[in-house]
Parts: C-alpha cells; structure tokens; sequence
C-alpha cells in the first residue's frame, strides 16, 4: 500500500516509537523506501516496536551503525493532522512524545494484512442442556449484539472453556465460520427524515448546520430532556452529507446504547463503538475503517479522540461538563478540551452539549470565543421539576436513619401513585466510616491514608483508593476490644436497608457502580428501571448521568451539603451540576416532577443557587470569585505530585522545588506546597504536592519543563505534572 515515499533505500528516516527512550531515533529507509507518516516496525533492543516514520533522520550518524527499518505496515500513513495533534498534545500536557503515540496505536495487530478469520455467531439451535458455562458463551455473545467474535474472545470474555464453545457448535447453538476481517460499516443515511424539530430546536439545527464545514466552537446548552441529542443529530447529518466523518464523545459506556439505537432510527444504521468493552477484532476494524473513511459516525469514549480519521468533519462533546472527561491515569489530558485542539487542527465543528456546562466553556462563550446554543425548554409536555429543600435541622431522625419524615412523605405518595422515585446519595458501599466505640479509632487502609468503606453485599471492608480489601474484624484492631466495632455514617447499602424497612412493599434497585461485574448488566439493570420494573432507586452519582427513566417523578437527596465540605475549587460548580443533573432526572415525560434536596444549610448561596434555578447568576457569581482569586478560567494551575515509599525524600525533592523556582517566577507565577496530598498516601507511597498558579497568558509549559528539567529523580520517586487539574487527590 506504501511502496516508496519521499525516502529511498537507505535514507536516514527518523522514527517516533511508542518505546520507552523519549527522542526520535534515527534508522535506515528499508528496501523500496518509506514516507513520513508510514506506520513501521523498527528494532530497538532486542524487541521490535511499532514506531511511526516522523521525518528525515539525523545528520552526521554513521550509515554503517544504523539499523534499517524492519518491515513498513500494511496500513494508511498517519496523516499529518494526527501528526500534528499527537505532538501539540504532548506539549501541552508535558507528555512524552512515545507516550502519545501509544494512544494512538492502542489497537491489536495493526500492521496484519486484511485476510480471514474464524468466528463465532449465534445458530439456530437452543443447547441440549443450558449448563451454567453454555449460558455464560451465549450471554457473551448476546453482549456484543450478535457480532460475530473469534474464540479466544469467547473464552476471555466468558470465562468457559474452547471445549464448551465447541460443544455447542456441535449443538448447533453455535456457528462457526470463516469471515474476512474488517468488513466496513453499514452506510449511515443522513438523508432519512429525523423528528420533525420544535421551533427552537430547529433554530438550534440551523445554527450548527450553517457552521459545518470548518473549525468552530459551540456550547450547545439546554435543560436535561430538551432535545440536544435531538438537535446534534442534525449536526451529524450534515457533517455525514459532506461526506466528511464525525465523532461522538460520550462519557460513559452505559450511556452509548440508547443513543446507538436513537442513530439506528434516524440513519438506518448503527454506528462504529469504540471503548474498553469492545472486542479486540472490532477495534481493529474501526482503526482501519477510520483511517480508510469507511466508518463514517464513531461513538466512543474519549480515547476515540486518538483515532486515525481521514477526515474528521465534527465532534460532539456530549455532557462535556462531566469529570470523566479528564484522564486521571497516565497520560493526563481533557478529552473535551483536546477535542477543540484536534478538531481545530482537522478544520471540524465542536459541538459541547450540557444542561450544566463547566466554567471553563462557560467563560469560554461569554468571551466569545465559543458560539452558544440554548434550549429553553424541555421537549413536548416535559416540564422541568420543582425543586425544594428539606431543611434537616427541623426533622425528627431515629438514630442511624436518614430518610427525613418529609421525605418519606413524598415517597409514600409515589408509591401509591404507580410512579418511580429516586434516592441519590454519592456513596458507595454500606458505611464510610467503622468506628470503635470503646477506644475510637476508625479502620483505615494499610497502605493509603484512606478510611476503609465497609460494603455488606461483599461482606468487606474496601478502600476507595487502592482496591484493597479485608474482612470486617471481629475485635478492634488497635484496643483489642470485641463486638465494639460500628459502622457509621450512610452508603447506598444502607440506605437500601432503610428503605426496605420503611417501605417494605417497595420493589427496590441500587445502582451504584461497584455492584455490577459487567457494563452489560448495568445496562439490563438501567433498561428494568426504565421499564418499570423498581418502585424506588437508589443511586450514586451513576445516575445522574443522562438516563430517561419516564416513570420517575421525586428526586430525593439525602445529603445535598456532601459535595460542599471539600477545599476544593471546585466544589460549587461541582455539587452545582451534580444535584442538577440527578434533580433533571424527575418529570421526563408526561407527568411533574419533584426534586427534595435534604440539606444542614438551606441558606448556602450554592443550594440557593440551585433551588432558585438562575443559573446564569450562578454561573456570574461563581466567574467573579474565580476571576478575584485569579484562578481557572481566569488563570491557570498545574499540580505536580511527587510520589515515594520514602517520605523524606519526596519532601526534600519538593522543598528543593519549591526554593528553586526562578524558572516560575520569571513568568509571574507562584508555586504552593510542598503539602502532603489531600490523600497522603497510595498503595504504599508517601504523596506530596505542589501548586503551581500562573496568569493565564504565561507561558506555563515551557517554564514548568524548564524547573523540572535539571532535576535527577532518586530511583522509586515519581513526579507527575497534571495542567489544569480537575480535582486534587
Ligand atoms: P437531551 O439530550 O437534551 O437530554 P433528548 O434529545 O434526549 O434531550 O430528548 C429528550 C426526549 O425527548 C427523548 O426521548 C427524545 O427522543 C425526545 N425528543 C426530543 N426532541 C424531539 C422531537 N423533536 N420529536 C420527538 N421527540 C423528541
Ligand atoms: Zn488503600
């Protein structure tokens, strides 16, 4: 597919790898040459790498000690929009250019020719007998919807055996078959007619079509349930129309499958899926598809940024608010915000969809950087829900019970009316703290500075940060006491015990993410609620998501100061968008809701600021704080935190950096710290932090690689450098 290129045999070609050394290295062009952007396999060591042709090589390197190139892939160059955005990224995030390129090739025998394989689809025979292993090959494979799967899949994703899978295929439950390998997508057809639009969502349609074509920005904003899928499925039909390919970014898993049938409906075929839960052989494809221009919609969590589009024409930022959106493993970046740098680059339309936008593109719209959309109202006779507060200092509690008496009225009242209600508290687990009560010590973890969370269905104590678990002790573990452990305070479990005694009739669901093996199941768990099939919810903060449960009516929060105690910058905006969200989950369809927000202090301006429902004057007061005290949107942070089994040695390190700041100080910014991190200790390692606040003009990338440069890192100590830090762990 590549023969040749601007290199011939034996040019000097220098090569990104995804291996560890952090340079471009240089090699010889192989036999009938290389161009740049060629996907190639290059030694390095002893191993072979995949590595990308970036450029001629460096000069003045002796022919004769170069190592050719092992072998070109058989796949389209990286295009130098891709190029480009991998290396901007890096920059900005302070990332290895390696470490960028990974993201980027994060797809299984990419350079394998097309040819066939053998897989397995559903036959038309039900299995002799459903053994537990069979059910499990045949859930499986109902998981990917009827895709055809090879056997190792099966096998990894079931946990049964080959012998199994071909039991049944002997059965006739099982199909096995050669296929080719990446077959292209289904045509998506824009031209299908759509829902005929309101008036302010065809207005809204209108907008986003005139401004296809090339890059712009529009925050696309309107109150949960008016129909801003709706409207950006327009965008995507007229991206799709100019033959160009578009992006959905979505911020969870569970949300793409309602939104996968929504564009079935309205193009007559389902879309390319890319996340953690699809199959490696389809995540082959869709890489080679998008490189190709054969998927034309993707839809996909924020990795699907780093895909090698031929022609990128827009991207849907869809709940862009949401904290999900930055990676806070590894490479640290904001999908949403390397989402406006990769489209920029592409020349493709943004669109960042939200009923509570983040600041950042808050701001970004009220300076006019960003276009802004808004849906006033909620779609057909939708109405949004009222919103009140239980004020808990007049409410009578039992010990140990945290469902206020109002509150419980208003269930009751559901309950007799046929209609669904939600109980939303952001805990997981039964309760966040066990407590001796004879000496008071509380069970942390032994290698964080975390409490342990008891979760009863695990029967466990489970530490939040690290995974680590143990059982529930009989004695106290520091005065030896017996039968003296308590557990104190509420998590959803336990709210489940206090609803099952106050309403024992009540069918009752949790929905919290820990209590589900498989992103399928929390699926079919989401599908029973909107059916019908639960009285009453209880959730964590996975359900504020974006759901359409069209029985659900009340909205209770057990506790709407919980988001409120923390320092951290963002805890406004934060618990804001949170009791928004989950409030916006009542009265989704014909029938009003009602959203009760139990609450210590009724008077705090951020729950009035719920309650009164004027968000621009939130969102006013909320930009004037943040302006006063110079910090994001209207300055900028970056967090760096040192990380070592020896405490010593990261706060020498990061007292040494903190005296050592000219490079900062240069560009008029400030470093705080070093502190011990809010969680002062991870699986066994000490966590320091220092602050870094900058105006919002400076250079920050280059000072910060400048302070950091000269530094040796003792072996075992970590430093990681987090731009535009989301939450401060
Ligand atoms: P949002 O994304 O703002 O929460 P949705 O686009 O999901 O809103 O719309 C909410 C509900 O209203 C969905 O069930 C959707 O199908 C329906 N809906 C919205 N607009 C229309 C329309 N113009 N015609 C028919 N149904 C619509
Ligand atoms: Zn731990």
């Amino acid at each position: 597919m590549n023969a040749g290129g601007e290199f011939g045999e034996g040019a000097a070609v220098g090569v990104l790898t995804t291996g560890p050394l952090d340079r471009i290295l240089t090699y010889l062009a192989p036999a009938g040459g290389c161009g740049t952007g060629d996907f190639v396999e290059v030694p390095l060591g002893p191993r072979r790498v995949v590595g990308v042709v970036w450029g001629p090589g460096e000069a003045g390197f002796d022919a004769a000690r170069l190592r050719p190139v092992a072998r070109v892939l058989d796949t389209p160059p990286m295009r130098p929009e891709l190029r480009e955005f991998l290396a901007r990224a890096a920059a900005y995030t302070l990332t290895p250019l390696p470490l960028m390129l990974r993201l980027a090739t994060r797809t299984p025998a990419l350079g394998e020719p097309p040819g066939s394989r053998r897989v397995y689809r559903r036959g038309p025979a039900e299995p002799a007998r459903l053994t537990e292993a069979r059910a499990r090959v045949l859930d499986a494979l109902e998981a990917w919807g009827g895709a055809a799967v090879t056997l190792a899949e099966l096998v990894r994703e079931s946990g049964a055996t080959a012998s199994v899978v071909k039991g049944l295929v002997a059965q006739g439950a099982l199909i096995e078959e050669e296929a080719p390998r990446d077959l292209p997508y289904p045509r998506l057809d824009p031209d299908r007619p759509g829902h005929a639009l309101s008036p302010g969502q065809a207005a809204a349609a209108a907008a986003l079509r005139a401004a296809a074509g090339r890059y712009s920005t529009t925050l696309l904003k309107g109150v949960t349930g008016s129909g801003k899928t709706e409207v950006y499925l327009e965008a995507v039909a007229e991206c799709l129309r100019r033959g160009r390919q578009a992006l959905v970014l979505m911020p969870e898993i569970a949300l793409t499958q309602g939104f996968l049938a929504r564009v079935e409906d309205r193009f007559g075929a389902r879309p390319a899926e890319w996340h953690s839960g699809v199959t490696s052989t389809e995540r082959r494809r869709l890489w080679r598809m998008a490189a190709e221009g054969q998927a034309q919609l993707v839809v996909g969590a924020r990795s699907a940024l780093f895909l090698p589009f031929r022609d990128l024409g827009l991207v849907v930022v869809d709940e862009e608010h949401d904290p999900s959106y930055k990676q806070e493993d590894g490479v640290l970046y904001n999908a949403r915000d390397m989402a406006v740098l990769r489209a920029s680059l592409a020349d493709a339309q943004v669109i960042l969809s939200s009923a509570t936008p983040s600041l950042e593109t808050w701001a970004n719209a009220a300076a006019g950087k960003y276009a802004r959309l808004d849906l006033a109202d909620r779609f057909g006779p939708a109405v949004l829900p009222g919103m009140r507060a239980i004020d808990m200092r007049a409410e009578r509690l039992a010990p140990g019970r945290w469902i206020s008496p109002a509150l419980v009225r208003a269930v009751e009242a559901r309950l007799a009316a046929g209609e669904q209600s939600l109980l939303f508290l952001n805990r997981r687990g039964y309760a966040p703290v066990t407590l001796c009560r004879a000496c008071g010590h509380q069970i942390g973890c032994d290698h964080c500075d975390a409490r342990m969370v008891e979760h009863r269905f695990l029967k466990r104590l489970v530490c939040h940060q690290c995974g680590e678990t143990k059982p529930v002790p009989e004695a106290c573990p520091n005065c030896g006491a017996a039968g003296r452990l308590a557990a104190v305070g509420p998590g959803v479990e336990r709210l489940a015990e206090e609803v099952a005694a106050l309403f024992p009739q009540a069918r009752v669901r949790v929905l919290s993410s820990d209590l589900f093996g498989t992103a399928r199941a929390l699926r079919a768990e989401i599908a029973a609620i909107a059916a019908g099939e639960a009285d009453i919810v209880i959730g964590t903060q996975l359900v504020a998501k974006g759901h359409n449960f069209p029985l659900l009516t009340l909205v209770g929060v057990i506790d709407a100061d919980l988001g409120l105690q923390g320092s951290d910058l963002r805890a406004a905006e934060r618990t804001f968008q949170l009791l928004r969200q989950v409030a916006g989950r009542a009265g989704r369809a014909e029938r009003p809701g009602l959203a009760l927000l139990q609450t210590f202090q009724p008077d705090h301006p951020v729950i009035r600021a719920i309650l009164g429902g004027d968000e621009e004057a939130f969102w006013r007061a909320e930009a004037r704080e943040r302006e006063a005290l110079g910090m994001p949107p209207y300055g900028r942070l970056a967090g760096v935190i040192l990380s070592s089994p020896d405490l010593q040695a990261v706060f020498d390190l990061g007292n040494r950096l903190a005296r050592e700041d000219a490079a900062l100080r240069r560009i008029g910014a400030q470093v705080f710290g070093p502190a011990p991190a809010p969680i002062a200790r991870i699986r066994g390692r000490h966590r320091v932090r220092l602050l870094v606040k900058a105006p919002r003009a400076a250079p920050l990338q280059t000072a910060l690689a400048e302070w950091t440069a000269r530094l040796r890192l003792p072996a075992n100590l970590r430093l990681a450098i987090d731009i535009d830090p989301q939450s401060f762990l």
